[in-house]
């Protein structure tokens, strides 16, 4: 994934990605982190389709996608605000990227069992989302994103509601996912320990400008700006 001189504009005028310049590796884990409005769930939202970029481009394996739909794009995303279907069985929701993809219902459903057994939800198929822990819910989103095996997956602060406990048992299971299947993952948060613990590389963004991109041992031993070392030094 690329992105080339990247440019997002809200309503005309609010500048909220700059010139945004990005390779991310094939199989990286790839945390964006920074503060409250500088531009790490835009970026999000652009690769995953849900928004256009004002200027420049965005490649997939060279190919420009500014014009490929979402469902087209072979991305799997996790998104706070992305609810599960609360009608449908767990299952049923783990199955749905398939049927959407046109698979018939009993592979669907079988591949959204092998899923569910990779987030240790195996036994609970056949309830519905209101009846999960939100830990639960969060491991069924994942195994959604997951289950039709894309090359990238993306999400965003996916772990934002839960408990330490429990985020730091779901921190455990994403990455053991991320190690397991060799997919890439771009993960947004603004903590730092859980950026620092969790990636590959990590990219500071600051006002819609990536400050530095580093792996966690150079980002906290050698940061490149007061920013970088203000925000990696503070504590949660
Ligand atoms: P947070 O950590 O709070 O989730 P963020 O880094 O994800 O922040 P963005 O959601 O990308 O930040 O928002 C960046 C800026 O763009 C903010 O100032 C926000 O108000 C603005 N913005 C985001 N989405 C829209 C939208 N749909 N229309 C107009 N402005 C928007
Ligand atoms: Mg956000």
């Amino acid at each position: 994934v690329r992105f080339v001189n990247v440019q997002k504009t809200y309503d005309g005028e609010n500048l909220v990605v700059k010139n945004l310049n990005l390779d991310i590796k094939r199989g990286e884990f790839l945390t964006l982190l920074g503060p409250s409005g500088s531009g790490k769930s835009t970026c999000l939202m652009m690769l995953a389709g849900f928004e256009t970029p004002t200027h420049g481009n965005i490649l997939l394996q060279g190919n420009a996608i500014n014009n490929v739909p979402p469902h087209k794009r072979d991305i799997g995303v996790v998104f706070q605000n992305y609810a599960l279907f609360p009608h449908m069985s767990v299952v049923e929701n783990v199955a749905f990227p398939l049927t959407v993809r046109k698979m018939n219902k009993t592979d669907a459903k079988a591949k959204a069992q092998r899923a569910l057994d990779m987030v240790q939800l195996g036994e609970f198929g056949e309830r519905r989302p209101g009846q999960l822990s939100g830990g639960q819910q969060q491991r069924v989103a994942l195994a959604r994103s997951l289950v039709f095996e894309p090359q990238l997956v993306l999400m965003d602060e996916p772990l934002g509601a839960l408990d330490k406990k429990l985020r730091e048992q779901m921190q455990i299971e994403i990455k053991h996912i991320h190690e397991s299947l060799g997919v890439t993952m771009v993960f947004v948060t603004h903590d730092q320990d859980e950026a620092l613990t969790m990636s590959d590389r990590v990219a500071v963004f600051n006002d819609g400008i990536i400050q530095q991109i580093d792996d966690p041992a150079t980002l906290y031993e050698c940061p490149q700006n007061s920013f970088v070392a203000n925000f990696i030094g503070e504590t949660n």
